[in-house]
């Protein structure tokens, strides 16, 4: 889905940027209380982004090469050779999945994570993260996050609502991923917000019959304005890729992850693992 746009995001995921998002006044004009609220909740956000980050893997594709694939496009597939050789990597050295209310109880609260801890997420509904990824996964016990766009759900080559609630029930996280996938800055009206960020909650939850409350960005792409659009609709987390700051206010809603490339095999993973986080 929209791959050029992707792998435009993916040239800038190492990158430093100096973007700032931490001006949310305007959406408290004439609240009496913002000072006081802003002050309250950045000291709470400094406090988490004090923590030590747990890394957080982001897949798209688990898709053998064609002969002559392109190269960009070998960043968004990870060929099945190489995907179970980055998962067993981990297993090999010690790394246990956690789950976002785990990260978010971490975060929040203290709750202790196991040693080396990792989190495994997917993107975009692909029926490939359930045809090859899962199996490697349940192989060594690891529990993934999957990123559902619900638009694409049931139609061919993505998974089926059927799939869906087999993967929850096994005890993986199905969470929100928006409608369609849009740039979400550029969404305008109350309609678009709540296609985009409510809607695709209460459809998987439909689905699923389990509580939908994280959510990823479409390309990575952060929006000031939509965090508390987000925690207004009951989202407790919601992840970005690396190129942005996170937010001394919403820390929570601009939680970082690194795209793993095709290309990377367990070790060069781990290392960029260690350095991104
Ligand atoms: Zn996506």
């Amino acid at each position: 889905m929209k791959r050029v746009f992707a792998i435009c995001m993916i040239a800038v995921v190492f990158s430093q940027c100096t973007q700032s998002h931490q001006n949310v006044s305007n959406l408290n004009k004439g609240n009496k209380n913002t000072a006081a609220i802003i002050a309250k909740a950045t000291v709470n956000g400094l406090a988490i982004l004090q923590k030590k980050q747990v890394p957080v893997l982001c897949y798209h594709h688990i898709e053998n090469w064609k002969p002559k694939e392109k190269a960009s496009l070998k960043l968004l597939l990870s060929p099945i050779k190489n995907f179970d050789d980055q998962i067993k990597s981990l297993a090999d050295s010690g790394y246990q999945t956690i789950t976002p209310d785990e990260y978010y109880a971490y975060l929040t609260t203290g709750a202790p994570l196991p040693p080396k801890p990792v989190m495994i997420t997917f993107d975009d509904t692909n029926k490939d993260q359930y045809t090859y990824g899962l199996p490697e996964l349940n192989k060594y016990h690891f529990k993934a996050v999957f990123f559902i766009t619900t638009v694409p759900i049931d139609k061919r080559k993505y998974m089926s609502a059927e799939q869906l609630k087999e993967i929850a029930d096994e005890g993986h996280v199905i969470a929100a991923h928006t409608f369609d996938h849009p740039d979400i800055a550029r969404l305008k009206t109350a309609q678009d917000y709540e296609n985009e960020l409510l809607k695709p909650k209460q459809q998987l939850e439909a689905i699923t019959g389990k509580p939908v409350d994280c959510f990823a960005y479409p390309y990575g792409i952060i929006d000031p304005k939509v965090y508390p659009l987000l925690e207004r609709d009951g989202y407790k987390s919601a992840y970005q890729l690396v190129q942005f700051k996170r937010d001394t206010t919403y820390p929570l809603y601009t939680l970082r992850r690194i795209i793993v490339p095709g290309t990377w095999n367990g070790v060069t993973m781990q290392k960029w693992m260690k350095i991104a986080f």
